[in-house]
């Protein structure tokens, strides 16, 4: 059995992902690249990991199909033969920004599938491997990170299918942290704001005045890293008798305000 720990984060190969996987690759973890099309981006995630001295390995496959998610669970079986963090993180918004009242079913389909139907039923496979594992290495203590957005609580009616999938995830959180805290695995949500990405790249001139103009607190883009860093703080075992908790990386977003 590998001996370094092990983190799988989907969707690592650009932006949030990509700087969550460096971050850990920086705190010593294991690291498994997932991807969708992306191979040169994930490759270059890959050799970054490997500066700090830890050993990284990309996969290509598709969260929101059946097939994906066994030949990601297959190939870390395979590589290091134990799982202790899963980042549900990989995640797409709307190919079109439209309004609710004409969105079209393949959008929501799409949305749904990749944001949300994905990740729940990876992490139920990946947490059945946590319980198995756990039964027989209970040292291992695993972790469960999924990235919500801001937006499962905001109203965008020109991306509803992304917010439902969003406040999805939330409540996924929330159920799986319920289940899966008898066989000593915690789960926490992280819920960024504005984060610059590409997923954001488009709107970037809608809310660089607004951020100016003080939509959050504090007043700027939010990094990636800035995702990176509270998944660490997350994952350093500071928080043993915290489950389901939300973690807003949002500049303060979140906060009513007069
Ligand atoms: P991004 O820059 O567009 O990167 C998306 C990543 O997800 C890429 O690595 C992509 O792989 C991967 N991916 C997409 N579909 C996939 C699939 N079906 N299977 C496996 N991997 C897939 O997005 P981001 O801004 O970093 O967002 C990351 C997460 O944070 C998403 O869940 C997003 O909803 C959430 N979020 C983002 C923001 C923001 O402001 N950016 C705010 C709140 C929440 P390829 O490179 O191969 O395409």
């Amino acid at each position: 059995m590998n001996a370094n720990r092990v983190a799988l984060i989907t969707g690592a190969s650009r932006g949030i992902g990509r700087a969550i996987a460096l971050a850990l690759a920086e705190c010593r973890f294991d690291l498994v690249i997932n991807y969708q099309s992306n191979l040169e981006a994930a490759q270059s995630v890959q050799s970054q990991a490997s500066l700090y001295g830890t050993r990284a390995v990309v996969c290509p496959a598709d969260i929101s199909q059946k097939e994906g998610q066994s030949k990601l669970i297959d190939f870390i079986k395979t590589q290091f033969g134990r799982i202790d963090v899963l980042v549900n993180n990989a995640g797409v918004a709307p190919a079109v920004r439209e309004d609710m009242l004409h969105a079209s079913e393949e959008s929501f389909d799409r949305l749904i599938a990749i944001n949300l139907k994905g990740p729940y039923f990876l992490t139920q496979r990946i947490a059945q491997w946590m319980i198995a594992q756990r039964q027989q290495l209970p040292e291992i203590v695993p972790i469960v990170i999924n990235i919500s957005s801001i937006s499962a609580y905001t109203s965008s009616t020109n991306r509803a299918d992304y917010c439902i999938s969003k406040a999805g995830i939330s409540m996924m959180t929330r159920l799986y942290a319920d289940r899966l805290a008898e066989f000593g695995i915690s789960v926490f949500e992280i819920r960024p704001g504005l984060i610059a990405t590409d997923m954001t790249s488009a709107v970037k001139e809608k809310y660089d005045p607004l951020i100016a103009q003080g939509l959050t607190p504090i007043r700027r883009w939010g990094r990636p890293e800035d995702v990176g860093k509270a998944v660490i703080a997350i994952v350093q075992g500071y928080l043993p008798f915290s489950t389901g908790e939300v973690i807003n990386v949002d500049g303060g977003f979140h906060l009513r305000r007069l």
